[in-house]
């Protein structure tokens, strides 16, 4: 998961909510087990706000304010573009989990996630994992992530693999008129939980497929005829498709003049270093597939653990209807003649602001928050 440097809150925290359309920002202290927590709630015009919680060690509390406001926004776009009936919410604890994560700590972070009555669900981030998770539930019902034993959706990971790869299948219809990727070249830059799963599937879709990594032991889980790439040289590797499965603002001036693909369609979050790379990319004539349109299968499948029984099987048809999302984007950026980028943006603003609740999992299926009980 990538740390994007943070900004600061020049406006102040009610000056950002005003300009960004965020709802509601909580704090909790509990200086008795070291816990100093903000929960930021972007939007719950589609359904409850999720996102993940953040526990990471913020330079000040500033940092931390910026910092989950701008995920708290990211995660509304997010699922909003995705088609779910969910809001955008975030989390942060401020601190080192390595350090200072204790049962004490969740439990009273969890009283604060409770405090909220719903508003908000929290799931796995950065210095979060599914054990915390499993602590939380004891405490609140508006925790997703559980382990699959306990009837939750367990990593989320093989989910953004597949959704990853339907987001190619629809860019290689607009680029090639066809869905099929069999020979076609991929580069996959990081070969990690989403990465390495990813590069199984195209491998059984009949692709070339070339990684990189920093890490040889990620590498060395790969089949044997993936070519292996130095992770500073993958986005320069002549392909049809490159796929970023590792940090952040790997799209970038320096690297958008060497990509040598027909697109970009990966997992990693906040690929485009700056809003203009989105301009940069379109004058390259690459074609790119917005982040977070191509990574939603994750928190397509977590939403399916909301408020009814999990279940695979529904989860996976509708993570591959990551397919229409990009066909949506694609076509919306032609049609307007606007970045992908932008394209993406304008369709979840739109359902953020006609507060269409149209979207998934089903409504009718879905039970009240007041069914959920306490463990
Ligand atoms: P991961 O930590 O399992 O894998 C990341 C891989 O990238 C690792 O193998 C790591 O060695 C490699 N890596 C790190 N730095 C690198 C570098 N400089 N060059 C090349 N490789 C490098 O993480 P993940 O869960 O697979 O997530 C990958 C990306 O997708 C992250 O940006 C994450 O935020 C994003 N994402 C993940 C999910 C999910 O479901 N896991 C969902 C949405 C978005």
């Amino acid at each position: 998961m990538e740390i994007v440097p943070t900004a600061t809150v020049a406006s102040g925290v009610m000056g950002v909510m005003g300009t960004e359309g965020h709802e509601q920002v909580a704090y909790w202290s509990a200086p008795e087990v070291g816990l100093r927590a903000i929960i930021a709630i972007h939007s719950t015009r589609l359904g409850p706000a999720l996102g993940g919680t953040r526990f990471y060690p913020f330079e000040s509390e500033e940092a931390a304010v910026a910092d989950v406001l701008r995920l708290a926004k990211a995660m509304s776009y997010k699922s909003a573009a995705a088609g779910l009936d969910l809001g955008g919410g975030k989390a942060v604890v401020i601190g080192d989990p390595k350090r200072d994560k204790t049962e004490a700590l969740l439990r009273s972070y969890a009283t604060f996630v409770d405090s909220l009555s719903g508003r908000y669900y929290t799931t796995e981030d950065v210095g979060s994992t599914v054990a915390d998770m499993e602590i939380i539930a004891e405490e609140t019902p508006f925790v997703t992530g559980k382990a699959v034993e306990h009837g939750g959706s367990g990593d989320p990971s093989p989910a953004t693999a597949i959704g990853v790869l339907a987001a190619m299948r629809a860019a290689s219809e607009r680029l090639w008129a066809t869905t099929d990727l069999a020979g076609r070249h991929v580069v996959v830059l990081g070969a990690g939980k989403v990465g390495g799963a990813l590069v199984h599937h195209l491998v059984d879709a009949g692709c070339r497929v070339t990684a990189g990594d920093v890490s040889d032991a990620a590498l060395a889980a790969l089949p044997a005829s993936v070519e292996i790439v130095p992770p500073e040289k993958a986005h320069a590797v002549e392909c049809d498709l490159f796929s970023p499965c590792a940090l952040g603002a790997g799209l970038n001036p320096a690297t958008i003049p060497e990509l040598r693909c027909a697109a970009v369609v990966g997992s990693a979050n906040n690929q485009l270093a700056t809003p203009e790379c989105g301009d940069l990319l379109d004058r390259a004539r690459v074609l790119y597939i917005p982040d977070y349109v191509a990574n939603a299968g994750g928190v397509i499948n977590i939403a399916f653990e909301i408020g009814r029984p999990y279940s695979w099987t529904e989860a996976e048809a509708a993570v591959l209807r990551v397919f229409d999302n990009t066909r949506a984007v694609l076509d919306r950026a032609e049609r307007e003649r606007i970045t992908t980028a932008s394209a993406a943006d304008r369709i979840a603003q739109e359902r953020i602001a006609k507060g269409d609740h149209s979207g998934l999992p089903p409504r009718e299926e879905r039970a009240p928050h007041a069914t959920h009980q306490r463990r």
